[in-house]
Formats: structure tokens, sequence, C-alpha cells
């Protein structure tokens, strides 16, 4: 078979993927396209500068020795980096359309010069009447990057954020898009990087709003007919933050005057940075316009955190709360609440809570109780004994006739089938599953699990255990 760049990438893709975390994998590798194939060398498409340093610096090693292993010790990789994601700010991006052919919508265009320091502006988180050009970048510092943990499910969002806040407006992730599920750090990373731009570069004027309070506040100024102090205001931000962009959503007007402030922002290099609780394709009723903008720079989104940083995350909020919790505790929440950070954090708020309004113990079976309220049917670790339990309910028998010496045939099947979903559903060893059902050897489970295959390709009735048995597991 001749060698292609699609299937040379293919094996070294499967290669790596053996080798690295699955959310590493899918973060770096997934969106890499194999181009071409000259020789000994391979060219892939990465999306963009950054993507290509990322991967220079953490997974040149195994991008080397995948590909030595598909095209010899000769073998070189070439980055093609795909433009058309990321814009220098100082690129020529803006769509000039000719006066004659604009739209309504667009001719409402203002244009103000830049820093407009005019007194008279009106600054809407200012009380009418004070003076001061000062604008309070309405962030919260408890929300920085000190106490936000770095792993594998917002590294990409985290590095883009820190790059930002070293030069804003300077790097091609402008907009900076962070998207992400409920409650897995948009709004802090969001703060983080204002506040470290704050610190970095005190003259700069940084501004955080969620898209709701830009929504109210452009209404009102409709109503009060100060549309142009509003736009006004926001040109002469530097850094505009705006949390939640999806609730724009629908609201074509503020849509409207965001696409010209956005517009005008980026023109002249300033920096923006958005989250969203989805990626840019799946928005709906957001302009394509303003969407194609959100694509300009980078979208980077926060994944659900893989153990490890739940652990990292629960040990660091005890500790910032000066608390103390015995270690099985610490793992039954991290293992038991996945998909939501604020959720793990309010299970260990309640946790404490209880435990000091009840003078009580923080115990295991106060934690399960409180990870219910959280998580609705908790996953329990399938264990071979809750195997054995389904499968001889299932067949109307009681565990000690499955383990039992006899070679009653539904008994034999019902042994089987157990022994097959403890290999499928548990780490357990062959031998580990054999001594726990009815003290067997490995022989006999790997047998085992050999004959509920063949069955269960061959014997409908079979089949149809299988499949009901798997269902009550899953329950
Ligand atoms: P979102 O805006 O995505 O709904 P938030 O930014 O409000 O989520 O985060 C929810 C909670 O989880 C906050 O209290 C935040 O401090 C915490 N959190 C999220 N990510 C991290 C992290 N990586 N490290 C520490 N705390 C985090
Ligand atoms: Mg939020």
């Amino acid at each position: 078979m001749t060698k292609t760049a699609e299937t040379v990438w293919n094996n070294c893709l499967a290669f790596i993927q053996d080798n690295i975390s699955t959310q590493a994998y899918k973060t770096w590798f997934e969106p890499i396209v194999a181009v071409k194939l000259t020789d000994n060398a391979l060219s892939i498409q990465v999306p963009s500068q950054f993507f290509y340093e990322w991967l220079e610096e953490h997974y040149v090693q195994i991008l080397k020795v995948a590909l030595t292993r598909e095209l010899g010790s000769t073998a070189k990789l070439v980055y093609v980096i795909r433009m058309e994601n990321t814009y220098g700010n100082k690129a020529p991006f803006t769509e000039k359309i000719p006066s004659n052919q604009r739209t309504s919508v667009q001719s409402q265009e203002v244009s103000v010069p830049v820093k407009n320091k005019d007194p008279e502006l009106k600054n809407p988180f200012v009380i009418p009447g004070i003076r001061n050009i000062k604008i309070d970048s309405q962030l919260n510092s408890n929300y920085n990057f000190d106490n936000f943990l770095e792993g594998d499910s917002n590294r990409l969002a985290r590095s883009a954020g820190l790059a930002v806040a070293n030069k804003p407006g300077g790097t091609s992730f402008n907009p900076l898009l962070i998207f992400g599920g409920v409650g897995l750090g948009k709004t802090h990373l969001a703060h983080a990087i204002g506040l470290e731009i704050k610190d970095k570069y005190p003259d700069k004027t940084v501004l955080y709003i969620t898209a709701e309070k830009f929504s109210q506040q452009y209404a009102d100024s409709t109503r009060n007919n100060t549309r142009n102090d509003f736009i006004h205001f926001y040109q002469i931000i530097d850094v505009l933050i705006v949390d939640d962009i999806q609730l724009l959503s629908g609201k074509t007007g503020t849509q409207d005057v965001f696409f010209h402030i956005f517009n005008h922002l980026h023109q002249i290099g300033k920096q923006v940075i958005l989250t969203s609780d989805k990626a840019p394709v799946d928005m709906v009723d957001i302009e394509q316009r303003l969407l194609s903008r959100f694509k300009w720079g980078l979208s980077a989104e926060l994944a659900h955190p893989d153990f490890d940083t739940r652990m990292a995350i629960i040990k660091n909020k005890l500790y910032r709360d000066g608390v103390e919790m015995p270690d099985e505790i610490t793992t039954f929440l991290a293992e038991n609440i996945k998909t939501n950070i604020r959720e793990l954090e309010g299970a260990i708020i309640s946790l404490i809570a209880h435990s000091s309004f009840n003078k009580q113990e923080v115990t295991l079976d106060l934690a399960q109780k409180i990870v219910e309220n959280y998580v609705r049917n908790t996953k329990r670790e399938v264990s071979i004994d809750h195997i054995q339990k389904v499968v001889s309910d299932y067949f109307q028998m009681d565990v000690e006739t499955l383990q039992s010496k006899t070679r009653k045939r539904h008994i034999v099947q019902a042994r089987q089938l157990a022994m097959f979903f403890a290999k499928k559903y548990t780490k357990a060893s062959l031998a580990s599953i054999g001594s726990q059902i009815g003290k067997r050897d490995h022989a006999t489970v790997l047998h085992a699990c050999r004959t509920v295959d063949n069955l269960f390709e061959t014997d409908k009735q079979f089949r149809r255990y299988v499949e009901e048995i798997k269902q009550k597991l899953a329950n």
C-alpha cells in the first residue's frame, strides 16, 4: 500500500493517542489536518501560530517518535499555519462596503475620534453629575490567575488568556472567545485576564460587563436618546470583556451596536475578550456578520475538568478556607461531581456548613447525602458483587447458586454472563474475577468471555439476555 499524508498521519495519531491524555489529544491533535507527503516530509495544517508554538513546545518529542516510526530516521515535519482564523490586529480585515451599497443598519455607524476625552461624555458606570472619566473596571479581584488552577481541560484557554494579558491587542487572539458549559470557569478566567492586564498596564482602561447588562444599558440609551454617548463610551475602552455573549441572541439592536463597537475597537488594536456557553457554530440567533467576527481570533474551550484538576480545585478551595477534610471525602467529591466546578465548590461549602452547624464530623455518609443533591442518579462504581447480584436477580436465582459448581446449563450461562460483565465493567484481572465468582481460575473466565461473545453473535435469545442485563447494570 502506498503511503499518503493521510495514512501516515493516521498512524501517527494512533500512536500519539495511546500516549497522551484524551483531553490533550482532542485539544491538540484532532484539529490537525495532514495536507501533504513528499519523500520523508509530512506537512500538517494547524489552526494558528499559537497552536504551532504549543505543539513545538509540548509535543515535539512525541511527534518525532511517531513520525520516525512511519517514515524512518530522516522524517521531517512541516507545519502549515492556516491563517484564515487568526488575524494580526494590524491586518486590513474590515469589509469596506461602498457607501451607496450600505444597508440602513450599517449606515448608522458613527465614527468617533479615538480617545474622546470630551467632558460631555456620559459614562454609564458613573453617577450622572460626577465628572469622573476614570472607569471602574468592574473586576472581581477574587477571580485571578493564581487561583485559576490549570489542567488539561483549560490549558489552551488559560494560556491564551495569559498571552492576551501580556500583550492586550497585540496577539492574534483578538477577539479571544472563551466558551464552555455552565460553571466551568469562563467568568473566572475573563476576570483573571482583566486583572492581569490592570496589573501589568495600569493605564489601560479595562471594562468587564455581562452581555445582559450591556443590552440593558443600550436599551436605556435608546430610550433616553443617549445612544451616541453609549457608543462613545465603549469606544474609548482599551480592553473590553463581554461575558455570556450568547445572551445577545435574538437582540438585533444590541447586536448591531455591539458590531460597530467591536469593529471600532478591533480596528484600532484594542483587545476584545468574549465568553459564551456555546461554540460560535452552535450560537443561534446571532447575526452572521457578528459570528464571523467572533471567529477572527481564537476560540478556546473550557472542557470538563479531569479528576486531577477536580482534586486540585477542591484542595485549593479547602486550603483557602482553612478547612481540613479527610482524603476519602475529597476523593469522593472529585469522583462524583464532574461536570460543573461551581457545583463542586457548592458541595464543599455545604459540607463545611453542615458539619459546623450540626457540630458533626465530615463523614463519607454526609458527603454522599450532599452529593446526591448535586448529581441525580450518582453512578456508583460497578462492583463484581453488584454484577453477580444483578445477574442472579435477572435469572431469579441467588448468588450462591450462580457461584455453585453445578453444570446445569442456565446456571452456567448466568455465571458466564457475570464473568463477562465483570471483565467489561471493572478493571479487575481475569484471575481476580474468577476468584470472586465461585473460586474459578483465570482460564475459566477467559473461556466464559469467549462463550458469551460467540453466543451473543449466534443466539438471539442470549443476545437479549446480554442487552437486558446491560440495561439493568446501567440503572
Ligand atoms: P462559568 O462562568 O463558566 O459558568 P465560573 O467562572 O463562574 O463559571 O466558575 C464557577 C466556579 O468555579 C467559580 O467559583 C470559579 O472560581 C470556579 N472555577 C472554575 N474554574 C476553576 C479553576 N480552573 N480553578 C479554580 N476554580 C475554578
Ligand atoms: Mg459565567
